[in-house]
Order: structure tokens, then C-alpha cells, then sequence
């Protein structure tokens, strides 16, 4: 099973780029002042959920 994928929440991200600087893959990108993951890109390494200071990056199929 393909495992689950990093995810930002919108709502919570201050946009301070912590979060591109660490990804080893290249993942995320800054769209409109939020944070966005690159499905295809993020391996699942889990720096960015560990690193975003907010906590604005979980897991894609973590239940709500
Ligand atoms: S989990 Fe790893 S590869 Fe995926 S977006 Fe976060 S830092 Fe990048
Ligand atoms: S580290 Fe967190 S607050 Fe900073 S840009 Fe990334 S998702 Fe947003």
C-alpha cells in the first residue's frame, strides 16, 4: 500500500518557508502565501510534519 503523504493545512500555515528549505525532494512549493505539497514529488520522510513549527503538516489519510 502506498503510504500516506505530507499535507498542509491551509488554514494554519504562516507561510514562513520552513518547510520548503527542509524537504529533501522538493516538494513543496509556496502558492499564494500557503505551503503546498507535490503528491508526486514527497517520499513520506516526515521532516516537514516535524519541522513546521506550527504544526500545519500531517498525513494525508490521518482521520480527522
Ligand atoms: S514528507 Fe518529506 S518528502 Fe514529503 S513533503 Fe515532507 S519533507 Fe518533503
Ligand atoms: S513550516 Fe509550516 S507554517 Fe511554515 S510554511 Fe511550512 S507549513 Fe507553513
Amino acid at each position: 500500500m502506498e503510504k500516506p503523504k505530507a499535507f498542509v493545512r491551509k488554514e494554519k500555515c504562516l507561510a514562513c518557508g520552513g518547510c520548503i528549505s527542509v524537504c529533501p525532494q522538493d516538494a513543496i512549493l509556496m502558492v499564494i502565501s500557503k505551503a503546498l505539497v507535490n503528491k508526486e514529488q514527497c517520499n513520506s520522510c516526515s521532516i516537514c510534519v516535524k519541522t513546521c513549527p506550527i504544526g500545519a503538516i500531517s498525513w494525508e489519510e490521518e482521520p480527522l
